[in-house]
């Protein structure tokens, strides 16, 4: 049976958290390989908020290194650069031509970024067409989204539909696929980990940096026992293992920080030391090698809307 395809975008903000990994790197880690797998860098996405270049290029870089050390591995699926494919500017004109205005005026999250202050530019504006470009280019069949992006795929379909109304079944209309994450890590201070709320536990922090922010974490004497520290605990070890410990150093939250800071990083000293050792050099191999098994498929979906629409000549 052929696999079912998988595009997934990504966009390094900052410094990866321990939340990030186990609320979306290892759900796709754990995952990719039942599919037939995209991992896109939404290099072109991030300049709807960045315009500074140093920084646009390293987040490029970085983001790349993140997901080979977690155990991504590019023979396995196509990890590639939006900007590098010129196929999803093309796509992403032809259907900003399919939707209206007032529907694209309806996106939550526009409203919600240029209620926080960042520029209202067309770009940000359009962005949920660019995205329905990214997935409709690769027939893809499902793209994992958190609950919070649902709309965006509802978006994707609405573009792909209409276009699909005007010219022929041409286009995939995708699904999402809602991920099952491990709910939500507490921060530092018990508050969803954040890298805006400067309360993380850096997934790539050396041992000094984990175990500061580890003895930083809140605890609360008001329960048997201190809850976040037990919750993130929880993440490496389970519940038989730890409850006889948690049970024996009741009271004693130094020493319960202690033991969860060395479980850290014995669990991540060894992603720490494989993401040391992968180059740029490394990365710019695994995009070019992706961006040419990118190009074989969309290039045959540009040229099929490209005859639907009438400019092939
Ligand atoms: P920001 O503060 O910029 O919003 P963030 O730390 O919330 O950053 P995002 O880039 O918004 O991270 O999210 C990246 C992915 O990590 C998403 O899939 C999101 O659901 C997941 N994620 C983020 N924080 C947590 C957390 N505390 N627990 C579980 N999953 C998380
Ligand atoms: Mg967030």
């Amino acid at each position: 049976m052929t696999k079912k395809r998988l595009l997934t975008g990504l966009q390094s903000s900052g410094t990866l958290h321990i939340g990030n990994y186990f609320g979306a790197l290892k759900p796709f880690v754990d995952t990719y390989e039942e599919y037939d797998s995209f991992l896109m860098v939404a290099d072109y996405h991030a300049l709807t908020s960045l315009r500074d270049p140093k920084a646009l290029h390293a987040n490029i870089i970085n983001v790349v290194k993140d997901y080979l050390a977690v155990g991504v591995d590019p023979s396995k699926c196509v990890i590639f650069r939006q900007s590098d494919n010129q196929d999803h500017m093309e796509l992403g004109w032809v259907l900003n031509c399919m939707v209206t205005v007032p529907f694209l005026m309806q996106a939550h999250s526009y409203k919600d970024k240029v209620a926080k202050g960042m520029d209202a530019n067309a770009g940000l504006f359009t962005y949920p067409i660019l995205q329905a470009a990214d997935i409709a280019l690769y027939d893809t069949d499902v793209v994992p989204v958190g609950e919070d992006q649902r709309q965006h795929i509802e978006y994707a379909r609405e573009a792909v539909g209409k276009f699909n109304r005007a010219y022929g079944d041409i286009l995939k209309e995708p699904a999402e696929k809602i991920i099952d994450g491990v709910g939500v890590v507490p921060g530092t201070d018990g508050a969803k980990m954040s890298k805006s709320y400067g309360n993380t536990i850096p997934l790539f922090g050396t041992k000094d940096e984990i175990e500061k922010a580890v003895m930083s974490i809140v605890t609360d004497s008001s329960g048997e026992r201190p809850e976040n520290v037990y919750a993130i605990h929880r993440l490496l070890k389970s519940a038989e293992e730890l409850d006889p410990i948690y049970e024996t150093h009741k009271g004693r939250y130094g020493d319960l920080k202690k033991m969860l800071a060395a479980d850290l990083e014995t669990f991540i000293a060894p992603m720490r030391e494989k993401r040391n050792a992968i180059t740029d050099e490394d990365v710019k191999a695994v995009l070019a090698d992706g961006v040419a098994r990118a190009k074989a498929v969309s290039n045959k979906t540009i040229l099929n809307v490209r005859q639907a629409i009438g400019i092939a000549l």
